[in-house]
């Protein structure tokens, strides 16, 4: 059976040259960074080469990358990092009701040790009202935390506008982006764009999982969430996932070589998928097709389960998911689509298809004739 796998924003099938990087690293350069002798040099190395190439791909400095686990805890580092230096003068938080969980709970949390968050709402279109965020901003801010690309439906949020509108603030507030599914798709240029700090993850752009980075502009100031042997300037120690930042270094190398290429390329697969897929009975865009990421497609058929929708496209063998993976393990309704105003019915019968560096036209056709046949039979029994 063919298979073909539309589920690259829960993660992307590693890139070629992301495994044999990380493939050498750790057969060849399996010294510890910190080591003092040839071994460890290697190691460190094979860590600076990724930090430069990562810094290029952000357009700052390589001494503004820090090595995480991935995105998760590069949210949780930028957020609880930067909450704790700044205490002293504040303790206001801003982000929004549509945040990946990993800040959506690490604001939660805070809340519980006293800090005070205002979560922005979206209007209908999924965007943030940038009224609303400039009526939220107190003395005490001392945080904007917003993402770039909406993981569940693609949508981009006004960052570039929201760091001006910060920058002219008379109290310097700290911000923060997690640009998880922007980075190596769109342009994401913090210093240009008055970002302070900006989370990353291999696994999403084609490097290996477990690995990612958080952008810290110099000046920000950010406290240690793990303390240890003083790894990453004192920010994140623990010895270093050299195979992994190895291999992240690569997918970064290869993604950015081919960017504009291979996001127009994204973007006309995924209009050609809008197009299909939008004259299937019942179908529903959510989101938009200007203006949208080019590699997510959330599209709801009321009245049917996404989760079911799914499991009769795996039958066929196509890959996708309900809103977002991360939260699909609870049986919550989607937060992000809430707070757009679906129903309750649009939000379970939604599904996220999500394109990446490997997907062609063909795959295209494929799942579209797939998910056409899918939502008949559905439908019919539905009826029943
Ligand atoms: N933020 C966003 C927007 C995401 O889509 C994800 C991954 N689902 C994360 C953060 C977490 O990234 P990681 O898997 O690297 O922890």
């Amino acid at each position: 059976m063919r298979e073909v796998y539309l589920d690259h924003s829960a993660t992307s099938p590693i890139r070629p040259e992301a495994f044999q990087a990380l493939q050498e690293a750790a057969l060849r350069d399996f010294g510890n960074p910190s080591s003092l002798h040839r071994k460890g040099v290697d190691a460190e190395r094979i860590i600076s080469e990724a930090r430069e190439v990562v810094a290029g791909a952000l357009g700052g400095e390589p001494d503004e990358v820090v090595f995480t686990s991935g995105a998760t805890e590069s949210n949780n580092m930028a957020i609880k990092g930067v909450a704790r230096a700044l205490s002293r003068y504040g303790n206001h938080i801003i982000t929004t009701r549509i945040e990946h969980p990993s800040v959506f709970e690490t604001c939660k949390q805070l809340e519980e040790e006293g800090f005070q968050v205002t979560y922005l709402h979206v209007k209908q279109d999924g965007m943030i009202d940038l009224d609303e965020l400039r009526e939220a901003i107190i003395p005490g801010t001392i945080l904007v935390s917003i993402m770039h690309v909406n993981n569940e439906t693609g949508i981009v949020q006004p960052v570039v506008q929201v760091g001006t509108l910060l920058k002219q603030m008379r109290e310097k507030i700290t911000f923060h982006v997690d640009a998880v599914q922007s980075f190596c798709k769109l342009p994401v240029l913090p210093r240009e764009w008055g970002i302070d700090l900006v989370s990353v993850s291999s696994h999403k752009i084609g490097g290996p999982k477990g690995v990612g980075a958080l952008f810290i502009k110099k000046g920000t100031k950010i406290a240690p969430i793990i303390l240890g042997g003083g790894q990453e300037r004192g920010l994140r120690s623990g010895t270093e996932n050299v195979p992994g930042i190895a291999g992240f270094g690569a997918a970064v190398k290869a993604a950015m070589a081919g960017r504009e290429r291979e996001a127009s390329e994204l973007d006309a697969l995924r209009r050609r998928l809008i197009e299909k897929a939008s004259a299937i009975k019942g179908a529903r865009l959510v989101g938009a097709v200007e203006g949208c990421a080019p590699h997510i497609v959330n599209l709801s058929f009321p009245g049917l389960r996404g989760e079911l929708l799914l499991h009769y496209l795996e039958e066929r063998g196509v890959y996708v998911s309900t809103g977002s993976a991360c939260s699909s393990r609870s049986r919550a309704l989607s937060r992000t689509l809430t707070a757009m105003g679906l129903t309750s019915d649009e939000a379970v019968g939604s599904i996220r298809i999500s394109l990446g560096w490997n997907t062609t036209a063909e795959d295209i056709d494929y799942a579209c004739e797939a998910l056409a046949a899918c939502v008949a039979k559905l439908a019919a029994l539905v009826r029943r």
